[in-house]
């Protein structure tokens, strides 16, 4: 095991901020999670699992060790002639599992398209495209506790998931390592095409038939047309959640703003936090190197040597207009450390 000391952690992350952590440790192999938690002594602590840095913010140094899990792997578990269940090492990264799935005919990942990141972050927010959420796939995932190194197994329903949430951010939030994820995936798969822009891109593509195949590469196309890429100016995706709101709470701001965006939630009603957000003329503004993303209103961007700091200060300003316009507060997506 290397241990690397005052790692600079700006390559690490998508959103491309200088930051360093004090250890930072790469995990390759299964066997090596347990020791290397239990090697750690009380003044390398805190620790961090970092998997591709696609989903955080760093505003500070970080003053214990950065673990990154490597570990690779997509194993048959059990199938039948409906599903198929495969255990995905948490190293994995994600799209390349999408893709093994879609060329294999198993369905029901193929709307997760191109997501950055790991696996093992897959379930810390519950990862969601185009009416598709993990937790729809997912049968359980293995983990190891951070301060005890005991291994524990947690069901679909241990989870808690809920929109962009788990147990993970909740109560448990920074207790436990995710080392590997249960797919359960479908070998004759039922299409979710309810998505609007899904629907209309392949039509466009004159494709009347979809196979998953066809999901997928509607997918990349419309995401690779619409979202920034971290490699042109550092960003970690949407930067606050779609709010979800009382019906009655939005009967009443329909009435003042009939164009509101808004879509059905079991809890409410969800509402287009890119709408608010450019509502409140947010759309292409900078301080400094630290913006709102010209297209995307939802996605702040490092422009080059912004700070964590700078990122969250913009950030607060875009809550309080929202919440002054809207009675609304928005509240972050991104893990902000
Ligand atoms: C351009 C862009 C587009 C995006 N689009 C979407 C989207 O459509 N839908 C969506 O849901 N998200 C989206 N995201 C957010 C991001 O891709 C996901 O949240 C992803 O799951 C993060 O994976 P990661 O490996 O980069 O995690 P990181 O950013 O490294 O970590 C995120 C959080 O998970 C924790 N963590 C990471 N790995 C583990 C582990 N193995 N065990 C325990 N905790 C862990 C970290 O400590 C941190 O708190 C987007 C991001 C970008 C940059």
């Amino acid at each position: 095991m290397v241990i690397e000391e005052q790692k600079s952690l700006q390559q690490e992350h998508t959103f491309g901020i200088q930051a360093s952590t004090r250890y930072f440790i790469e995990i390759n192999r299964d066997e090596d999670i347990v020791p290397v938690i239990l090697s750690l002594t009380e003044d390398q602590k805190p620790i961090m699992i970092l998997g591709d840095g696609s989903n955080v913010l760093f505003t500070e140094n970080f003053p214990g060790t950065v673990i990154r899990l490597n570990t690779k792997g997509i194993a048959v578990i059990s199938e039948n002639e409906e599903f198929i269940i495969v255990r995905v090492a948490g190293g994995e990264i994600w799209d390349e599992v999408v893709a093994y799935c879609v060329e294999r005919g198993w369905g029901g990942v193929e709307n997760l398209s191109l997501i950055p990141g790991r696996i093992g972050a897959s379930p810390i927010q519950n990862i969601g495209a185009y009416g598709v959420e993990l937790k729809e796939v997912l049968e359980e995932l293995e983990t190891v506790h951070l301060e005890t190194g005991e291994k524990r197994t947690f069901s679909r329903d241990d989870c808690r998931f809920g929109y962009r949430e788990s147990i993970f951010q909740q109560t448990l939030r920074g207790q436990y390592f995710i080392t590997g994820v249960t797919l359960k995936l479908a070998k004759k798969p039922t299409l979710n095409l309810g998505y609007g822009s899904v629907k209309q891109e392949l039509e466009r593509s004159g494709i009347t038939s979809p196979t998953i195949k066809d999901v997928r590469e509607v997918v990349c196309r419309i995401r690779r047309s619409k979202l920034p890429d971290p490699r042109d100016a550092g960003n970690a995706g949407s930067f606050f959640r779609n709010p979800v709101i009382r019906t009655d709470q939005f009967a009443g701001l329909k009435q003042q703003y009939p164009d509101i965006v808004s879509f059905a939630d079991s809890n409410g009603v969800k509402l287009a936090a890119a709408w608010l957000i450019d509502q409140c003329n947010w759309k292409g503004k900078r301080a400094g190197d630290a913006g709102v993303h010209p297209d995307q209103p939802l996605v702040l961007v490092n422009y080059g040597n912004a700070t964590g700091v700078e990122i969250l200060a913009l950030a607060s300003l875009i809550r309080q207009s929202v919440l002054v316009k809207f009675g609304i507060l928005l509240e972050p997506e991104v893990n902000i450390l």
